[in-house]
């Protein structure tokens, strides 16, 4: 197959960038063995790459520690007084925590998960609100080698029994409830509910953070603050193969099952590290606040990983952006000095809707650089986010990524040089990223073309595999275009070698930036006695980006009315969380197909967003256009 390099740095001005991409892809072993080298090993690697597609091993023989690298290198230094982690909860509570701080506490918790049994490669299922805790626990389980998985906290029990089961964790952690928009959340209850599908679990350890009442299974049931009073101040960091799983997250796919992608040690934390330091520039007096939740792989990464693994000082906060004002979020900003800024369009647009009064209060001024992340971001958003939260100082690295790669991919690289922004645009790869948008047959598409977004050479933080299921991980990602992982992602690569994401060519919706895969959704559908077929597709929102809407075709006996619509509702609340919740319910006698008996998504998404069906490209259909126009016609009629 015929092979371009990503960008054509022959009409490439800037130095800097050009010279550090080159230098990666002509000697990409070498060139990540130096940015191996920045980071703490208890022992190096004997081999940089063991690439056997389409697994790939990196730093293989090298042994190191996660904890050990975010925390304990620089409680070694003069950062044992630096904070690491500003906190705020919803309610206006806060904490401030230094390394030295965090250092004891990961300790303290690493002693509690061995003295309730927990040993190296257990798994451990952390279903918390964006408390400290969290990212104390994630660490302490890396100390102590246990795999940890996150569940956003907004999954219901079965989502949550689902990922437990799959991964066979032993434990899991919640907390007594969290505040959400000022209500209480209890996540106990939501536990509780879960555990009698679990056979894995044996016990559930529960962190106060609400001090409401929950009720405790004698023998199952533990108090964290209970088992710290017996917990020691010290547990040395298990030395890791590089190769070994630091964590599980869960993701959607194109089938119904999610995905528990596999990230691991030594490549994850390599990769993630120098991509920290390229995107956002992290500088040691740096206040960096991202606003996702850890229980996504921004999260992980981003909030975690990465900036702790700089010594970095973090903003984390537990609740909504719009509590109880509009204004929360810059109020933050104000109070911690901050000075990067990482969020999501679907805030910014949230935000937007307000107008900007309510920012002037507000002292924006230590704001250095902003990013965004989870979608494409329009160029309306960009501009508003340019000049009323970087008051047209501040540049904004709009990041491509996502939980299979590990980290960054597809960004402005300030960190390196700071090179011309074009609104909507994710820019150019990051070094040793060889990105490439290729049409059907894998071959590279033409300058501003859409075709398919893929990635030639392995690179650290790429996924090891997806947990149970090799092959699973080599069909979804590899068998499409032999030899080049699938984003599963649209993408245009323009004149400047600058890429624009589309949005997903497969059959996953993103919500808010959430990643929800349709058959999923379909499943939880058809779970509901009243359903005998369903289909589901986005709509596009001005907000969220998309929202759901499902078409459903009933069961004999079952009328359609706005009761089922909404009871059909509370059962997606129910099987997945509220994420899932669709914005429309239509119901409909017959769903459009193809001859082969696949769903025409694009025809429902025509009819849900009350748009023609344009142009039919081949690329999304295998449908004739006079079966897809005939399909849109007779769907919108019976409607
Ligand atoms: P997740 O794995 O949940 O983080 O979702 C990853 C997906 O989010 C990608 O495959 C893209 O479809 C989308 N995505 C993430 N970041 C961006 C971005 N900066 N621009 C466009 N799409 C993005």
């Amino acid at each position: 197959m015929p092979r371009s390099p990503s960008i054509d740095t022959k009409y490439w001005p800037h130095k800097k960038y050009f010279e550090v991409y080159h230098r990666s892809m002509e000697n990409p072993e070498g060139f990540w063995a130096e940015e191996a080298y920045k980071l703490p090993w208890f022992k190096t690697w004997d081999k940089v790459l063991d690439w056997k597609p389409p697994f790939a091993r990196w730093f293989v023989g090298g042994q190191l520690n996660a904890s050990y690298i975010c925390v304990d290198q620089h409680v070694k230094t003069w950062r044992k007084s630096k904070v690491a982690i500003y906190w705020e909860g919803e309610p206006g509570d806060t904490r401030v925590l230094s390394y030295s701080t965090l250092h004891r506490e990961v300790n303290r918790f690493a002693s509690v998960l061995k003295n309730i049994g927990i040993k190296r490669g257990d798994k451990v299922a952390l279903y918390l609100p964006m408390i400290p805790e969290l990212p104390i626990f994630m660490l302490a389980c890396g100390r102590i080698g246990a795999v940890h998985t996150v569940i956003f906290s907004g999954f219901s029990a079965q989502a949550l029994a689902d990922r437990i089961n799959d991964i066979g964790a032993k434990i899991l952690i919640t907390a007594d409830g969290s505040f959400r928009r000022g209500k209480l959340l209890n996540l106990k209850e939501i536990a509780d509910e879960t555990v009698k599908f679990t056979p894995t679990i044996k016990k559930v350890l529960v962190v106060k953070r609400t001090g409401s009442g929950v009720s405790m299974k004698e023998g199952r049931d533990l108090w964290l603050d209970d088992l710290l009073g017996e917990a020691e101040a010290h547990v040395p960091p298990e030395p890791m193969e590089s190769t070994d799983p630091l964590y599980i997250l869960y993701t959607s796919g194109t089938t119904g099952k999610p995905k528990g992608i596999v990230h691991s040690t030594g490549g994850y934390l390599v990769y993630n590290h120098a991509a920290y330091k390229w995107v956002f520039d992290i500088k040691e007096e740096s206040v960096y606040w991202c606003t996702a939740d850890v229980g996504w792989v921004t999260g992980h990464s981003s909030i975690v990983y990465a900036p702790l693994s700089h010594g970095a000082a973090i903003v984390m906060y537990e609740g909504a952006p719009d509590y109880p004002g509009i204004d929360r979020w810059w109020d933050i900003i104000e109070k911690y000095g901050v000075t990067i800024f990482y969020t999501s369009p679907t805030a910014i647009r949230l935000f937007m809707k307000y107008g900007a009064d309510w920012l002037k209060k507000y002292n924006l001024s230590t704001l250095e650089l902003l990013g965004s992340v989870g979608e494409a971001i329009n160029p309306e958003a960009w501009l508003w986010y340019y000049r009323n939260i970087g008051e047209e100082r501040c540049p904004i690295v709009d990041t491509w990524w996502q939980t299979e790669t590990g980290g960054i991919m597809i960004s402005a690289t300030p960190g390196i040089e700071q090179l011309p922004l074009k609104p909507g645009s994710t820019g150019l790869p990051l070094p040793g990223i060889e990105a490439m948008v290729v049409d059907e047959n894998g071959e590279p598409s033409l300058t501003s073309e859409k075709g398919y977004l893929v990635i030639n050479k392995p690179w650290p933080g790429m996924l090891l595999t997806i947990y149970g299921n090799p092959e699973r991980y080599a069909e979804a990602y590899w068998r499409k275009f032999p030899g080049q992982f699938y984003t599963g992602d649209y993408a245009t690569k323009d004149s400047d070698g600058y890429f624009w994401v589309l949005g997903r060519a497969d059959e996953v919706l993103k919500v808010a930036g959430h990643r929800i895969g349709t058959i999923e959704l379909e499943n939880a559908a058809i779970s509901h006695p009243a359903v005998a077929e369903a289909a589901v597709v986005g709509k596009t929102d001005p907000v969220k980006g998309e929202t759901i809407v499902t078409f459903a075709i009933l069961r004999e006996g079952f009328e359609a009315s706005p009761t089922l619509e909404q009871e059909i509702k509370k059962h997606y609340r129910r099987v997945i969380g509220p994420v899932a919740i669709p914005e429309e319910v239509y119901f409909v006698n017959r769903l459009p197909k193809t001859r082969s008996g696949k769903i025409m998504r694009r025809v429902l998404k025509a009819v849900a967003s009350d748009t023609d069906i344009g142009d039919v490209t081949t690329l999304e259909d295998e449908a004739s256009v006079e079966e897809v126009r005939k399909a849109y016609e007779e769907l919108k009629k019976g409607l």
